[in-house]
């Protein structure tokens, strides 16, 4: 078990991992998602210049998966540990699902942005809300100024959200607890090395991550199996 001190700061990086449980496959385990679509040719700019109705199709069918899905045992002990550690907590998601807010989480960092959510590709236009599927024959849908609408995904070769904030967070972080993340896809596989020396760094997950060298502990296992008992002492 964890202790959580009342003076630690807790930042929570969660992967694909922690709603495979969910039964929303990960990207690179058995079964994964993109098993019927090359990723780079649904999941960069370059794609989307290409064949945005491909782009569509993807995340349309990424939807209807998502849809679902419900939030499993390890959402639960997120929502509860934000709910005793409020400000001392900060959570930051790899993952595009809705899964954290629909256990009760108020304030998770969507660092690749969100699935139910679409914008302007054109336009300063924020994003908004929206479940619809856009499948072919249908047309890629068009915002007022004429551009077209995509989903609010961070791809490949694009800056991930936010940024600024995670790293005022990692800087203050005095815990470290990274949830089924290979530790591969960049910049989140460097986040433990950034708070490498000033923090304590725990890992998550049924398997070693490619990083698992910079972590201080790991607890191999499903995440809806370790951390329902892993925070101590709050
Ligand atoms: P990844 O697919 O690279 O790795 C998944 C990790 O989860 C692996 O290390 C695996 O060992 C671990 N894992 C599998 N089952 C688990 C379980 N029950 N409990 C805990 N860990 C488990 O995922 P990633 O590192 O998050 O990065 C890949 C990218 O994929 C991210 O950019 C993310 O946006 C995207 N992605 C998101 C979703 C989602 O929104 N649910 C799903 C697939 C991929
Ligand atoms: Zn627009």
């Amino acid at each position: 078990m964890l202790t959580v001190s009342s003076t630690d700061r807790v930042f929570i990086l969660a992967g694909a991992g922690v709603s495979a449980e969910s039964g929303i496959p990960t990207f690179r385990g058995v079964g994964g998602l993109w098993r019927n679509y090359r990723i780079e040719e649904v999941a960069s700019p370059e794609a989307w210049n290409r064949d945005p109705r491909l782009v569509w199709e993807f995340y349309s069918m990424r939807r209807r998966v998502a849809s679902a899905a419900k939030p499993n045992p390890a959402h639960f002990a997120l929502a509860k540990l934000e709910n005793t550690l409020q400000e001392r907590l900060f959570a930051c998601t790899q993952n595009v699902d809705n899964l954290h807010e629909q256990a009760g989480s108020r304030n998770v960092v969507h660092m690749h942005g969100e699935l139910f959510k679409s914008r302007c590709g054109t336009c300063s236009r924020p994003p908004f809300d929206d479940t619809n599927l856009y499948e072919p024959p249908a047309e890629v849908p068009r915002c007022e100024c004429g551009g077209r609408i995509r989903p609010h995904i961070c791809w490949f070769g694009e800056v991930p959200f936010e940024l600024h904030r995670i790293y005022r967070a990692l800087g203050q972080c005095t815990l470290f607890v990274a949830i089924g993340t290979s530790g591969v896809v960049e910049p989140a596989a460097s986040f433990v090395a950034h708070v490498n020396g000033r923090a304590r760094t725990i890992y998550v997950g049924p398997e070693n991550p490619a990083n698992t060298s910079s972590f201080t502990e790991c607890y191999l296992g499903k995440a809806g199996e370790v951390l329902p008992d892993l925070f101590g002492a709050l």
